[in-house]
């Protein structure tokens, strides 16, 4: 049977020691099954991509001594590709429109969000609106996002609960059950920007016959939404390893935002990548 991984790192900050872990797994899992390992830049939202993120993301990856196959993907290259997904999807009568921004859905959900505890907004969005106040609001320009409707969903496909995926690899590999409504209606798409990672990252991940997706634990709810993506798609569903997040000194995961903390900067100050290595899967 094939093995093919990716790990598809989004350029919006410099990697750290949890993407190394990460591209560390997936890399040594298609090794050891004779596979293939792919790198995947998810660079779809250009407002928070820069390519000198990119250029570190395979300075960082060289260093730790991982090999890909070439060409590396880049979505910005495929827009249209995510693009004809979503038209598929607002074909099928499972889109809406949201008008909602950001701040509006935090005051719904009850005030503003500490920063290490994000009120989740997405449980509040309203769902689709009135088609007179929806042409209205188009008519002024509004922006909008494309969310996801489960009821329109489940309409289609019926009971979610009946979407499986297998998971691999982890402390409780076995049959998992989608839960999508953990995430409510999810933001696929926007006006300004196009396609967002969970739609792009699941039509590539079947474009390129991916067979095993090995990533963070803290993505285990997408999956659930990707899994429903895939149904609604007639996209096969891979095997999933929802691996382990590293924590820091102060049991926190490690953020992008952590300058100090990057691949880059560990680079820099001389230590090794063996002993990173070592000191990740110590
Ligand atoms: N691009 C996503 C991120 O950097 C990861 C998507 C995935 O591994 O499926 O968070």
């Amino acid at each position: 049977m094939p093995f093919v991984t990716r790990f598809a790192p989004s350029p919006t900050g410099f990697l750290h020691r949890g993407h190394a872990f990460s591209a560390l797994t997936a890399w040594r899992a298609a090794k050891a099954a004779g596979g293939r390992f792919l790198l995947r830049i998810e660079d779809t939202d250009f407002t928070r991509c820069r390519p000198e993120y990119e250029a570190a993301i395979l300075e960082d990856l060289a260093w730790l001594g991982l090999d890909w196959e070439r060409p590396v993907r880049r979505q910005s290259e495929h827009l249209a590709d995510y693009q004809a997904a979503l038209d598929t999807l607002r074909d099928l009568g499972v889109l809406y429109r949201c008008f909602r921004t950001r701040k509006d859905l935090l005051a719904l959900a009850g005030g503003a969000p500490h920063a290490d505890d994000p009120v989740d907004t997405r449980a509040f969005t309203g769902g689709p609106i009135a088609p007179d106040e929806e042409e209205e609001r188009l008519s002024r320009g509004e922006a909008f996002a494309w969310r996801l409707s489960l009821a329109a969903a489940r309409d289609r496909l019926g009971d979610l609960k009946a979407l499986t995926w297998v998971e691999q690899g982890t402390d409780t590999p076995g049959l998992k059950v989608a839960v999508p409504e953990r995430l409510g209606d999810m933001v696929l798409g926007r006006k300004d920007i196009g396609a967002g990672y969970v739609i792009a990252s699941v039509v590539d991940d079947a474009l390129q016959g991916v067979t095993h997706v090995i990533r963070g634990e803290d993505l285990v709810e997408t999956t659930s939404i990707q899994r429903v993506l895939q149904a609604l798609l007639g996209l096969p569903t891979p095997v999933y390893c929802h691996h382990r997040l590293l924590l820091d000194a102060r049991g926190k995961r490690f953020a992008k935002r952590d300058r100090s903390e990057t691949l880059a900067a560990i680079r820099a100050s001389g230590l090794s990548a063996e002993a990173l290595i070592a000191e990740l899967e110590g």
